[in-house]
């Protein structure tokens, strides 16, 4: 529980000094904390903190730990990959999705989204280095499905996520996620309400953060090696 605490201190400190070195404000930076893997306990300790916005990666997983905290005032992301049959357990149970990668998925958080509940904040993940096998729309048709979001109207368009392959230097770190910014200033003409920009982790928050990340989703810096 100190462990905690004092992680998320060290964290929140990181991004402190990343954003000052890149001459922003800390508080444009919202930190996710990825939760995934971890039990609910570690969840009460970090809200205990202060912290409030969670991320998880597994739909079984995420939406137990949400209900059994049954904890007002917390904002859950679902960062993981999407089948087709947990649509509706994920468009019931959180509040924003990061990892749209095709329309059929976003129609079915769109129909699936529950009436009582406001639209679904969701982000598009990019494949940004265009690695074959992995998840994320091609940059190349990131416009169309943000076409294709933006006109469904329990979906809220909010930006773009990319999951870069791990970099050994902040320079290597740096491209995918400047080439994500570009891509999203591009669609900005289109799309002016777009304010997202999700990237950057436990060992890339810093560089993340001078390309102009506004949610940084951190794991292990806080809660530890996971299980
Ligand atoms: C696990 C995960 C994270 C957190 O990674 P850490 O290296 O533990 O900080 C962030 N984003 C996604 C999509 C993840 O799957």
């Amino acid at each position: 529980m100190i462990r905690v605490t004092e992680n998320l201190r060290q964290v929140q400190a990181r991004l402190q000094n990343a954003a000052r070195v890149a001459g922003r404000e800390a508080s444009e930076i919202r930190l996710i904390a990825v939760s995934k893997r971890h039990p609910a306990a570690a969840v009460r300790a970090a809200a205990a903190a202060g912290q409030r916005d969670f991320g998880e990666n597994f739909v079984a997983e995420g939406v137990a730990k949400i209900r059994d905290l049954g904890m007002p005032g917390l904002t859950w992301h679902y960062i993981g990959a999407i089948q087709s049959n947990k649509t509706r357990d994920i468009a019931a149970a959180f509040d924003w999705v990061h990892t749209i990668d095709r329309a059929k998925i976003a129609r079915r958080l769109n129909d699936q989204r529950p009436d009582t509940l406001p639209p679904l904040e969701v982000c598009l993940q990019v494949n940004i280095d265009d690695e074959p096998q992995k998840a994320g729309v091609a940059p190349g048709a990131a416009a169309e499905l943000a076409e294709v979001v933006a006109g469904l109207p329990r979906l809220s368009l909010r930006g773009l996520m990319c999951l870069p392959r791990p970099a050994g230097t902040v320079e290597a770190q740096r491209r995918p996620f400047a080439a994500l910014r570009a891509l999203f200033e591009s669609l900005r003409d289109a799309h002016p309400g777009l304010d997202t920009l999700s990237m950057g982790m436990s060992d890339d928050l810093e560089a993340a953060v001078l390309e102009g990340a506004t949610m940084v989703r951190v794991g292990t810096a806080i809660f530890g090696p996971r299980a």
